[in-house]
């Protein structure tokens, strides 16, 4: 059984902190570029497939014919399980009721929405094309279409946020009553308009950003969603398979560009130009994955779990105990609040 993930990179806009491998202005290649992912399956041998995850870029920017005829292709070839999680990624400014129930109607069962704030200067800030009022008409479109698995995702940390900014974008998410949220802190990085923009001046600190993540798991919590990842948060049963299975070290296949895949032992990625990539680019980065990298992968990716990962008794682990960042439970190690301030730290020392 493996995860699917299929990657599409077009987007409106490229929002001013974005690194993902996301392009706007490159609608011409579309169709080629979908037709290209459908044949990049038929390079697999038919497989089991538990969980499939469209992400981007922005899916539900592109025509849903395109998306819905690539799902069709999956579920011909592949053998995916009847209680498979199906996940689609979906930006506020790019959906109708249309759209959502066809996409329903494909098998799309799981919707994944990045809202990312629900204040409207935040959100032209970060050069988002939606309004805080298109969130919330996106999560009633979804209701609508038949959508019962929704998520959103929120941003902390933003250029001149205030807490009291944050607490109003939490209310709005609560209100909403979503089974899963993510929220994650802003990072910079390098090659970004923001980067180079003077909003990094206008970020807050270190510490403000930690009170900012932990107020978020405070809030969330206490409205009843379990922590279940170090970014996650979700309702009971409904935590994301395909996400939580690369945490848990499981194979999965990634297809289109920059697409990322562990399968058959091996680890290897496409391509990132959509360009080259439909011009069947070869494989790059292409490894055996060694009995030494799953025990640092076992190590970094399970500690982002809350449940943690099975106590063997070794003294770099110890030590991390006996420091406060990590702490031991009915034989299990996760990490505590100290531990994922600075989990960065504690995943170098243990691995
Ligand atoms: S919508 Fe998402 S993928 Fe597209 S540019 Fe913005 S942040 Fe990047």
């Amino acid at each position: 059984m493996a995860g699917l993930y299929v990657h599409i990179p077009f987007c409106a806009q490229k929002c001013i902190y974005c690194a993902f491998n996301s392009y706007a202005g490159k609608n011409e290649l579309i169709a080629e570029y979908t037709k290209r992912v459908v044949s990049e399956l038929y390079e697999y041998k038919p497989f089991d497939v538990e969980t499939v995850y469209f992400g981007g870029g922005t899916p539900t920017y592109i025509p849903e014919g395109y998306i819905i005829n690539i799902l069709d292709s999956v579920f011909r070839y592949c053998n995916v399980s009847s209680d498979a999680e199906v996940t689609i990624e979906a930006n506020p400014g790019t959906v109708t009721l249309n759209k959502l129930k066809k996409l329903k109607n494909a098998g799309f069962n799981r919707i994944s929405i990045g809202f990312q704030s629900f204040d409207n200067s935040e959100l032209r800030t970060l050069s988002r094309i939606h309004t805080a009022k298109q969130g919330v008409e996106a999560v009633n479109l979804a209701r609508e279409a038949g959508f019962s698995n929704i998520s959103g995702d929120i941003m902390t940390a933003l250029p001149n946020q205030t807490l009291e900014a944050l607490d109003k974008t939490i209310d709005k998410i609560l209100d909403l009553e979503l089974e899963h949220i993510s929220a994650y802190s802003l990072t910079v990085e390098e090659g970004t308009p923001l980067y180079s923009s003077n909003l990094k001046e206008m970020l807050p600190d270190e510490d403000t950003e930690r009170k900012m993540y932990h107020y978020v798991v405070e809030r969330l919590k206490n409205a009843g969603y379990g922590h279940y990842e170090i970014s996650n948060f979700a309702k009971k049963g409904f935590e994301s398979r395909h996400n939580s299975s690369y945490w848990t070290g499981k194979e999965y296949v990634g297809l289109g560009a920059g697409a990322h895949s562990y399968y058959g032992g091996k680890r290897y990625s496409n391509a990132e130009k959509p360009e080259l990539y439909i011009n069947n680019a070869p494989r790059e980065n292409i490894y055996i994955v060694d009995e030494e990298e799953k025990r640092k992968e076992h190590i970094f990716l399970g500690l982002r779990m809350m449940r943690g990962i099975r106590y063997e008794q070794n003294p770099k682990t110890d030590k991390m105990i006996a420091a406060g960042l990590l702490k031991l439970e009915n034989g299990y190690i996760s990490l505590t609040d100290r531990g994922i301030d600075i989990s960065n730290y504690v995943f170098s020392e243990l691995i």
